[in-house]
């Protein structure tokens, strides 16, 4: 799941207008934020795996820190807490950290059953649809798409630059989408820890996006 983490990210504006996008996609993926970091340090662990799953050439065989129940959850705290401590808004803060709990729901839809309920756990979780291509395509597909429509309802862009580099990151964001599904596995784990690390770009893109854009008059 990558692009449908975005799309919640763009939905949440709707809920949560006062909000910039970039804090949004921060939320959304925040998880998979992390994980490239955990990698990097040695603290969680992924294969490289073709035909693994249809979609996937991965083997996630230990990420009990990124990527389990119970750490979303805490993250979830810890990045809506931090929200809170800044700005003082409570139901922004909510909605940040539901959609960083998202994540991990979104990830249950997809992954075989690797997501640990907890670190230290032995119970594992994942329904699998990296295996139904035609299914996850559309499911992940829908999400972005209605994040999208969601967005551009609530927001409308103050200059050239709001319209412009909104779209260029939604091209971007599916051009990467579209390149990881057909694409040929990674060549090694290094290059999975960079590639993730580099889509802390997107936030800040994002958050650019955002300050050239404001919330349409019923929104307000
Ligand atoms: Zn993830």
């Amino acid at each position: 799941m990558f692009i449908g983490h975005f799309g919640i990210g763009l939905g949440a504006k709707r809920v949560a207008p006062k909000v910039s996008l970039g804090m949004l996609f921060l939320a959304a993926q925040f998880l998979d934020l992390l994980w490239p970091t955990f990698l990097l340090l040695g603290w969680e662990r992924v294969e490289i795996e073709a035909g693994i799953t249809k979609m996937a050439p991965l083997d996630f065989t230990y990420y009990p820190w990124s990527h389990s129940l119970l750490m979303a959850i805490f993250w979830g705290f810890v990045v809506g807490g931090s929200y809170y401590l800044y700005k003082k808004r409570r139901s922004g803060a909510l909605i940040i950290g539901i959609c960083v709990v998202s994540h991990w729901l979104l990830d249950l839809l997809v992954h075989t059953t690797d997501l640990p309920l907890f670190p230290g756990g032995k119970y594992y979780v994942g329904l699998g649809l990296w295996n139904h291509v035609a299914v996850e395509i559309l499911l992940e597909s829908a999400i972005f798409i209605g994040g999208l429509v969601l967005y551009l309802n609530t927001t409308e862009a103050t200059n050239r630059v709001g319209k412009y580099s909104f779209w260029a990151l939604v091209i971007f964001l599916a051009g990467i989408h579209m390149a990881n599904t057909l694409g040929p596995p990674p060549p090694n784990l290094a290059a999975i820890a960079w590639a993730g690390q580099l889509q802390w770009l997107f936030v800040i893109w994002a958050f650019w996006v955002d300050k050239n854009r404001r919330l349409k008059i019923h929104n307000t």
